[in-house]
């Protein structure tokens, strides 16, 4: 899950980093702006789930409480790579000297946290990557040791930083560190990390990405998603238990199986045949017709999928019940004109071949999950061309 800004900002100041003040405004109207007794000028600052705001008209500077209430009024509901701006912050806008550029990620190649630093960071740190990749440094931290002197060292002095500001980075790459583990994220950024005209660092922007999976030890954050924009079908999926998964904006196939490996299993071969997944869905475990159709239900909300297949594979799942499932789909409005690719194996696979069979719906049956692809190709384009 990809904080907002002012959230990141949150759990910032938790850890002591320093942020400006603000207030987050969700609709027009200068009262808040003024009840916030904020110094002005001010920065008014898109809050959505994506970077690159600055330089999409996300990020506008006032001078004043009329100023910024106009800009509010203009940017609140502004649309930003495709996520709608409902909230703003508006902070007090600081002097800066230099834009610098720190985050820790979880590197899979080193198994291990990294810390990414850039004294020449801000709005054009890709840039930066690409020109003078010898200013940015990589430097793992080692999750016995934790970060050591030596790492901020390195850090600064392989890319020509000033070491005035060392304690400074230090004591905010020691704060970004503990609040990455505490929050079972798998990445913090700040960037720019400013240093403003008294010398002083200060985080003008924060990122932050939590593992879904470690919501439920994280109540503060959880209570945070009802201000994410998220898709109807992700939040409709999680309220029954289901794992909804976008894939390609562009695909039409709609994939579903109990259990996350059979599930990635299924889109390698479909994408190896040069077919598009649109999206996927974990059923977890306990497949009962009611949740099998309600499934297929929320798949078949998304009116890019065309065909869906349901990859079934348990030792006590019952496939007359899969089955059964399928055609309690099949049979609602909504798939008219769809089609549906069923692979089980469990108990009762004859009786569940025969209910399919009587249903008349076109639903196919197959056997493994290399047939199956098979199947959804000679759907998508006819017969003779399946390989
Ligand atoms: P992003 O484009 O989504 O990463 O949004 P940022 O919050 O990073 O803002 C973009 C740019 O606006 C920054 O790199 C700064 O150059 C500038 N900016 C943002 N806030 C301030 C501020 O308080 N003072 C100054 N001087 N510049 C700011
Ligand atoms: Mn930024």
């Amino acid at each position: 899950m990809k904080l907002l800004e002012y959230q990141a900002k949150a759990l910032f100041e938790k850890y002591g980093v320093a942020v400006q003040k603000g207030v987050v405004i969700d609709a027009p109207g200068d009262e808040k702006i003024r009840a916030a007794d904020l110094r002005f000028p001010v920065v008014i600052k898109a809050q959505v789930q994506t970077g690159g705001r600055g330089k999409a008209g996300g990020v506008k500077f006032a001078e004043t409480p009329e100023e910024a209430a106009r800009l509010c009024g203009e940017m609140l509901g502004m649309d930003i790579r495709g996520f709608t701006a409902k909230e703003l912050l508006v902070v007090e806008k600081k002097e800066i000297a230099q834009e610098w550029y720190a985050s820790i990620m979880l590197d899979r190649y080193t198994k291990s946290p990294l810390l990414i630093f850039s004294p020449v960071g801000g709005m054009d740190i890709e840039e930066t990557a690409r020109t003078s990749p010898g200013r940015i440094a990589k430097v793992p931290i080692d999750p016995i040791r934790g970060v050591k002197d030596y790492v901020i060292t390195y850090a600064m002095d392989k890319t020509g930083a000033d070491k005035q500001y060392r304690d400074q980075l230090g004591g905010i790459v020691e704060k970004l560190y503990r609040l990455f583990f505490d929050y079972y994220t798998m990445l913090v950024e700040i960037n720019p990390l400013a240093i403003d005209t008294g010398g002083k660092l200060i985080a003008l922007d924060g990122k932050v990405e939590i593992d879904d999976n470690a919501l439920p030890f994280l109540s503060d954050v959880s209570a945070w998603r009802d201000k994410l924009q998220e898709d109807p079908q992700v939040i409709e999926a999680r309220k029954v238990n289901f794992l909804f998964i976008p894939v390609e904006d562009d695909g039409d196939i709609g994939v579903m199986s109990n259990g996350s490996g059979m599930l990635m299993s299924c889109i390698d071969l479909i994408t190896k045949k040069g077919m598009k997944i649109h999206a996927a869905l974990d059923l977890g475990g306990g497949a009962t017709a009611e949740r099998i159709a309600e499934a297929v239900r929320i798949m078949l909300g998304r009116k890019a999928v065309s065909t869906v297949f349901i990859c079934i594979f348990g030792g006590i799942t019952r496939c007359d019940e899969v089955a059964r499932g399928a055609v309690i789909a099949m049979q609602k409005p909504e798939a008219a004109g769809k089609n549906l690719i069923l692979r089980m194996e469990g108990t009762n696979k004859e009786e569940a071949g025969r209910i399919v069979a009587e249903s008349k719906l076109p639903i196919t049956v197959a056997e493994g999950i290399p047939n199956s692809v098979e199947a959804i190709y000679r759907l998508k384009y006819g017969e003779g061309k399946g390989a």
